[in-house]
């Protein structure tokens, strides 16, 4: 009768002690889980960032370090000094004017040589016929 008794009492403080071991686990799964979800967040704000800074013109990835480094600090501090989308497209249409080339720069300014040339007999304004790609008078009605 005791044996029996025994038994039944050590399979309960097991199972007991099983739980109470589960929830241990369960304590310390939640102890890394809360670190390693700040640490996601932290790693979304910087990658977060890095796009932001690269979309306007500006570095990545300093600004993927510093966040990084001083978290929301530096999130802070990028939303601050960050500059305004307008002020990045006007930089921008600044740079494509200077970075034209030169015969693209000329050729906006220079007329079309299509529409000027003059007929050499009769000075009358010719017209350039794409089909043949030669010049026609419509005065001396010939090609020249
Ligand atoms: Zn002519």
């Amino acid at each position: 009768m005791l044996g029996a008794s025994s038994i039944h009492e050590l399979t309960s403080i097991d199972l007991l002690g099983e739980i109470t071991l589960q929830m241990e686990w369960l304590g310390v799964g939640l102890a890394c889980l809360i670190p390693l979800i700040f640490f996601i967040i932290a790693i979304a704000l910087a990658v977060w960032v890095y796009k932001d800074a690269e979309k306007r013109d500006e570095s990545g990835a300093l600004w993927l370090i510093i966040v990084l480094l001083t978290g929301i600090i530096g999130l802070i501090i990028w939303l601050i000094v960050r500059p305004d989308m307008a002020e990045v497209e006007r930089k921008r249409q600044q740079q494509q004017y200077y970075q034209q080339p030169p015969q693209q720069q000329q050729q906006y300014h220079q007329q079309p040589p299509k529409q000027s040339k003059q007929c050499p007999s009769c000075k009358n304004q010719m017209r350039h016929i794409d089909e043949h790609n030669r010049w026609y008078c419509d005065n001396c009605q010939e090609y020249k």
